[in-house]
């Protein structure tokens, strides 16, 4: 009590600080009280301690703040100027201040020996301050929206030298499974390879080396929706592009950049989507979730997956020997990065398990296999050995050269933590705010 009123007698004796910056060395003690009102009852005590008047600096006159408070309004009206077009429910605000001003604090609290406990800074009440104002602004035009620290939706940047204002609009991310029906797609976009991209005659000048993606399927309808500015989908591993990804298909998060609408109609989007992609790619229970999803979904890389692999053998095999060689191959696998691959992945040798696989033979030559294995495993190279680089393989264990006619997808296993039976109701349900 007695320490802070000296502090406070002493500031007020020594420095030229408005009622604000002097409450905010002290901005910590108490509640419900503005700054400006906590400096002001300072002065008030002191004055009547000392039989003087209380005394008064204008903010303009202020040593720190020079009066910067009185552009809080302009600021604000320029932070709604700039996220008006934008639909969120969060939001955080915040203030790059003159490195002049944030000096002069420092050098303030340290010379009457102010706990950084105790005070608050400059930036801190001006962050708040606009922050208010903006949510005033929007609850005007009936908008509800409230600050969140650790992930809001957009984020303001109120850059005081430069005299501007930066807009950071975060992504919208929406999980689902999807199956692809068709062989020939790949999952995301390829850069065409005589252009990398650019456009050539090659590519019809499209920078693509397919036509289309499951990405392109699934996110164009969304990136419409959300009027985002693009998109990228995170999926939970990758089949190749001749291989179909059947059962419950496989999960995914997409991802759409700077969107201008959050709430969206996501059964309204799955049926489109499905509509415009009918026979080639399907998703099911997609539901909104948040930025660590991505980080769960690829987690989900190394889990279980389900194929069937159609094999050719260069000579007839019988049931017998295949179902001898199927149970050898079930444990341990030493698989060397895959010649067909080895251009873009690390040259390395990788174990990965398989834990369990069953066939058919079809025909003399031909047998269906369905394979249990951990994400990671080249299943076309556990048949065919891809000559000696995975061991053991369908092909050594059998001892008739073996491939890969056909490979499918079947499932991919393991907990979403994030997808509950609930995974079809979607942000749908509550009513969405008109962005104005
Ligand atoms: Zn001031
Ligand atoms: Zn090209």
């Amino acid at each position: 009590m007695q320490r802070i009123l000296e502090q406070a007698a002493e500031i007020d004796l020594q420095e030229r600080l408005c009622d604000r910056c002097l409450g905010r060395c002290f901005a910590r003690l108490g509640t419900g009280l503005s700054n400006e009102e906590r400096g002001r009852a300072l002065r008030v005590v002191l004055a009547m301690l000392q039989g003087r008047e209380p005394r008064y600096v204008s903010p303009e006159a202020c040593a720190i703040c020079r009066g910067l408070f009185h552009s809080v309004d302009a600021w604000a009206e320029r932070a709604f100027e700039s996220v008006e077009g934008y639909e969120f429910r969060t939001y955080l605000v915040g203030t790059r201040v003159p490195p002049e001003i944030e000096e002069a604090e420092r050098e303030l609290w340290k010379r009457y020996g102010i706990a950084l406990k105790q005070a608050e800074p400059l930036k801190q009440e001006f962050n708040r301050e606009v922050g208010r104002r903006l949510r005033e602004r929007l609850a005007a035009r009936g908008r509800d929206a409230t600050v969140d620290f650790e992930r809001p939706e957009v984020e303001v940047l109120l850059d005081l030298p430069r005299n501007r204002v930066e807009r950071k609009v975060h992504s919208l991310y929406i999980y689902g499974r999807y199956r692809k029906l068709v062989r020939g797609i790949p999952q995301t976009k390829w850069p065409c390879r005589p252009c990398r991209g650019r456009g050539c005659p090659e590519c019809g000048y499209t920078g693509k080396q397919y036509p289309e993606s499951v990405e392109e399927l699934i996110a164009e309808p969304v990136l419409e929706a959300a009027q985002g500015e693009g998109h990228a989908l995170h999926g939970a591993g990758r089949e190749d592009i001749d291989a179909l990804m059947l059962g419950r298909g496989r999960p995914f998060v997409l991802e759409i950049e700077r969107p201008r609408r959050r709430s969206l109609d996501l059964k309204e989007l799955e049926r489109t989507i499905n509509e415009r992609a009918r026979g080639k790619v399907e998703v099911h229970g997609l539901k909104p979730v948040d930025r660590r999803a991505v980080e769960a979904i690829k987690g989900l890389e190394d889990k279980r997956k389900v194929y069937r692999a159609r094999v050719e053998f260069e000579r007839p095999v019988t049931q017998r020997e295949l179902d001898e060689a199927l149970a050898k191959l079930v444990g341990e696998i030493q698989q060397r990065t895959p010649q067909r691959v080895s251009h873009r992945r690390a040259d390395l040798v990788r174990t990965r398990r398989v834990f369990s696989m069953k066939g058919e033979m079809t025909g003399g030559r031909q047998a269906v296999i369905e394979v249990v294995a951990e994400g990671g495993l080249y299943i076309k190279e556990l048949i065919s050995g891809d000559a000696g680089r995975t061991r053991p393989s369908l092909s050594e264990m059998v001892g008739v050269p073996a491939r890969v006619t056909e490979l499918d997808v079947l499932d991919v296993l393991g907990e979403v933590p994030f997808e509950t039976e609930a995974a079809t109701e979607t942000q749908a349900e509550t009513t969405a705010e008109e962005p104005s």
